[in-house]
């Protein structure tokens, strides 16, 4: 959209204020509103000033001055506030006018650039199934105390929402069995269709929504595949819809990948595949899967990178606890059409050459999407240079369930980092495919590392409720 239909549509919709956003390097959104009377042609050339040096993973820059610069493509009408706000996300820049090279959606407008001059396509696209919890807001419960830290209101906390263990025990409705099933045991119908409605105005092309397979409360909306860049805005979108409206209902949403032990976690997995203008790139009629040459070596380019890419991916020390075996959660890094014990599968849908794609299913939705996307294009690209046959380096195709082969079978194939700690390690020594062509930075990928050691470190001191029942007693 073109910044004269930016301010006509802030006009026509009696906008009082523009609310710009940018994405810091976990993946949140920050913001600062201007009444619309400040805002003009001249602020969308000049940008928005905002103190850098407040941003967790920002620190360490010499100038704390940093310039908003708004994207008028992606403006979308805030639906939760009371004063009519438009909502514009932004570029960050230095005050000298050039890229921040640790702003996020740089990265991910530089990995399109990349991809524009390798040869290899266009366009790639991206679809996120991004899967989320809908919990009761346990503030406004007064039997459980959150504020205070004991083994009690963590007990009670988790109690609050865990599965029964014990079967029904009483008159009421069990709280979800098998998959999908119909009100009243689904009990969320009508909060999923508001955040499609709301999601829809955003912009957004709402696919289809359900209840997830974890026992209670989970959720998935399936939005359209677009451009990197886009899709990451989408998600941000996304988050943002979902977060607000749940608090609307009373409820909290949570896209934290593992809330509930003993149940499925929260995954993304990401569709990918490239095009040359109109044409398909992935689509080759008879082959495994209908996957072309190109495809093959991107999903090789991924699973080789996975152990790094996954640093990116899945970046919080929960992530580890969603990748574990028996939950549709992916720990091996093979592919397969249909297998959801893969990190890699082809979608059924993969048999038109428009909708031929691969599936990547090991990311969470803790990643910050603009970095995520662009390192698995990175890792995909660096497949499609190196030619690397997926086949030939052991990564499948594995058509079994590989959670229930026998242990001899299972030789030889590899599986994700167990923790945040060691896909850390593993981005430290693979990051050379992610600095080709200035998409990312040795500067960022060293300050994302210590960033997030940091994040593992606060988490590995803290004392574990678990540990009561283990230790307690000794
Ligand atoms: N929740 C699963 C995961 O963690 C996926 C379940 C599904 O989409 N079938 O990835
Ligand atoms: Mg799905
Ligand atoms: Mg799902
Ligand atoms: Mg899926």
């Amino acid at each position: 959209m073109a910044v004269e239909n930016v301010l006509k549509l802030a006009q026509e919709n009696n906008i009082e204020w523009f609310d710009f956003r940018f994405v810091d390097l976990s993946g949140r959104a920050h913001h600062i509103s201007l009444p619309a009377s400040e805002v003009d042609e001249d602020t969308f050339l000049n940008g928005v000033a905002f103190d850098g040096s407040s941003i967790p993973g920002f620190r360490g820059i010499e100038e704390s001055d940093m310039v908003m610069m708004p994207d008028p493509e992606s403006v979308f009408i805030d639906a939760f506030t009371a004063h009519p706000t438009l909502n514009i996300m932004c570029n960050i820049f230095t005050p000298d006018g050039e890229r921040y090279e640790r702003d996020p959606r740089g990265i991910a407008e530089k990995a399109e650039e990349y991809l524009q001059t390798s040869g290899v396509g266009t366009a790639a696209f991206f679809a996120p199934e991004s899967e989320f919890f809908i919990f009761d807001d346990v503030r406004y419960q007064s039997d459980v105390n959150v504020s205070s830290y004991s083994v009690d209101s963590n007990e009670a906390f988790w109690n609050t929402n865990r599965k029964e263990d014990g079967g029904n025990l009483g008159f009421k409705i069990r709280k979800k069995g098998g998959y999908v099933p119909v009100a009243p045991v689904d009990s969320q119908q009508d909060i999923r269709s508001e955040m499609c409605r709301l999601l829809e105005e955003a912009g957004l092309r709402i696919e289809r929504h359900h209840h997830e397979v974890a026992t209670a409360g989970q959720a998935e909306i399936n939005f359209r595949f677009d451009t990197l860049k886009l899709t990451a805005d989408n998600l941000m979108k996304y988050k943002y819809i979902v977060h607000n409206t749940a608090q609307q209902y009373g409820k909290t949403a949570t896209f934290m990948p593992k809330p509930l032990f003993g149940d499925n976690g929260s995954g993304m997995h990401v569709h990918q595949s490239i095009f040359d203008g109109d044409t398909p790139l992935f689509y080759e009629k008879g082959a495994y899967a209908n996957l072309s040459e190109m495809a093959l070596h991107y999903l090789g380019g991924i699973l080789y990178h996975a152990p790094a890419l996954i640093a990116l991916t899945n970046p919080s020390t929960n992530s580890f606890k969603r990748l574990v075996p028996g939950y549709e959660a992916p720990v091996n890094l093979v592919f397969s059409k249909g297998n959801r014990s893969a990190a890699v599968r082809i979608p059924i849908a993969s048999v038109t050459p428009k909708g031929c794609r691969i599936e990547f299913r090991t990311p969470d939705s803790t990643a910050n999407p603009y970095l995520a996307f662009s390192a698995m294009l990175m890792a995909g690209l660096d497949g499609i240079k190196k030619k690397m046959d997926p086949r030939e380096l052991g990564y499948g195709p594995f058509d079994k369930n590989i959670y229930e082969l026998p242990e001899e079978d299972k030789v030889g194939i590899r599986s994700v980092p167990a923790s945040l700690e060691e896909a850390l390690d593993e981005l430290e020594k693979d990051f050379d495919f992610l600095l080709e062509g200035d998409v990312f930075t040795a500067d960022f990928i060293q300050n994302y590392i210590s960033f997030k050691r940091a994040e593992a470190k606060d988490v590995a001191i803290r004392v574990h409720p678990h540990e009561f029942s283990l230790y307690y007693d000794c």
